[in-house]
């Protein structure tokens, strides 16, 4: 029965499709090794064509759908796993002739038969992850044979072939491969062809070898010099993730070659000023003004000067403009909305520690009023290692957040929690609801 509800949520709220949890490769890096046995994750065997027939209709046409992809309990698998992929996706584009549909894969199932079909279902776009594009560094990252592993580099030849829009991704894990492997790999992508080029920062947890571990601080930020310095040599936009920011500032990351944004004359490191004689106050929010359909008027200011660029974007057209992902307006305005609602109360919010520094940002820029307010980075403990997103962080870890920021003598009366760390139940990823913290502290909880 959960099982059925996570499928649903994941079509309806996320326009995820989910196929299978079944996946072939083995790596090093996958988010579900060296997990603390308590952890509640679900395993959808292959889905049969009826099933999948039966939630595709709650698929919403206007947003991008993805396959290989999960936001909820359930694994995430190697769609091209699936016996029937192919009745599936063909499937999926007669119902959805023009929604782009985007697939993520490891590239172990890439040959020529499935490129050309694949071109023939645009709009679609895939998500490779390459992370090695040496055999040894695939060998290494993904446990794979000699013979797999160059079959696998080969896939992103084969999407450039048969014309098949793809992004490459590259899970960093310089401290096994070397920084050479991690630059030939976004080189050999960029050659290949690719939109974009994700640079993931691994994660590993307490349990993990000590052979996969590494000092997060300290690879977060020569990778972001690494994506830095190698984005001066290629075409591709590359960025990283989680991004290397602390502020709000609507920067361009990248500009996707032959896009509108490009023939506008947009570039890299450029910082929106307006939209439309609208201002963005975050770089998402600048990025949504972007893609706006039709004509785009931008201000941008590039080595100190001010320049107006223009460009058209046609409907169901991206503008082709990359940036990091920082706030969104929206959010930001249901946080500050319901943190109206407890006006004159003291309010804890507890956060992720990636989000720590841009949350601040978010607050000082739409909160007029900040008294009353604290804003307190939650410590993964349950995960450890060098786990730190929102979506890992468990009630176990806001309580021991909440008792230590009350050793300042400050005792909440609210207290604001991130939404990614429950599911559709309010539960978090051992099964414990968020009002156990309301029983244990006293205080009203608001996940948001
Ligand atoms: S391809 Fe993805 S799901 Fe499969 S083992 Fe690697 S990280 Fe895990």
């Amino acid at each position: 029965m959960e099982k059925e509800q996570l499928i649903l949520q994941s079509v309806q709220e996320y326009n995820i499709l989910p196929l299978t949890s079944a996946c072939d490769a083995n790596c090093v890096f996958c988010s579900h090794r060296d997990n603390p046995p308590e952890v509640e994750v679900v395993r959808i065997p292959f889905r049969t064509i009826e099933e999948v027939e039966r939630t595709v209709s709650f698929l919403n046409e206007k947003r991008t759908i993805y396959i290989g992809e999960s936001a909820t309990k359930i694994i995430e698998g190697e769609p091209f796993t699936h016996p029937q992929w192919e009745k599936i996706l063909r499937m999926v584009r007669s119902k959805f002739p023009r929604t782009l549909i985007s697939i993520t894969t490891n590239g172990r199932h890439i040959n020529e038969h499935k490129a050309a079909l694949l071109r023939s279902l645009e709009p679609l776009e895939m998500n490779f992850s390459l992370n090695s594009a040496s055999v040894q560094g695939r060998q290494k990252l993904m446990g794979e044979s000699i013979d797999q592993a160059r079959k696998s580099i080969l896939g992103a030849e084969l999407l450039s072939r048969y014309g098949v829009t793809f992004h490459g991704s590259i899970v960093a894990m310089p401290h096994l491969v070397g920084w050479k492997d991690v630059e030939d790999t976004v080189v050999y992508l960029d050659r290949m062809g690719a939109k974009t080029i994700r640079i993931f920062m691994p994660g590993f947890s307490r349990l993990a070898p000590a052979e996969l571990r590494f000092d997060p601080a300290v690879l977060h930020e020569r990778l972001a010099l690494f994506v830095k310095k190698v984005s001066y040599r290629i075409d591709c936009p590359v960025v990283l993730e989680p991004p290397y920011i602390r502020d709000l500032t609507p920067v361009v990351a990248g500009v996707i070659k032959d896009s509108p944004a490009h023939h506008g004359g947009l570039k890299q490191n450029d910082l929106v000023i307006s939209v439309n004689e609208f201002y963005p106050r975050s770089r998402v929010e600048a990025w949504q003004k972007l893609q706006q359909s039709g004509k785009i008027e931008v201000m941008v200011k590039r080595n100190g000067e001010d320049l107006k660029l223009a460009w058209e974007n046609l409907k169901g057209t991206k503008a082709g403009v990359v940036m990091n992902f920082d706030f969104a307006p929206q959010r930001a305005e249901e946080i500050i909305k319901n943190m109206g609602k407890n006006r004159g109360k003291q309010v804890l919010i507890l956060c992720s520690t990636f989000a720590h520094d841009i949350l601040k940002a978010v607050l000082r820029l739409f909160l007029e009023d900040c008294r009353g307010i604290s804003l307190y980075p939650v410590i993964n403990r349950f995960f450890g290692g060098s786990i730190g997103a929102a979506g890992l962080l468990t009630v176990g870890d806001f309580l021991k957040a909440w008792e230590d920021y009350c050793l300042n003598g400050f005792l909440p009366q609210v207290i604001f929690l991130p939404r990614e760390a429950f599911d559709y139940q309010g539960r978090d990823l051992v099964g414990n609801g968020f009002w156990q913290l309301e029983e244990r502290t006293g205080a009203k909880v608001e996940v948001t």
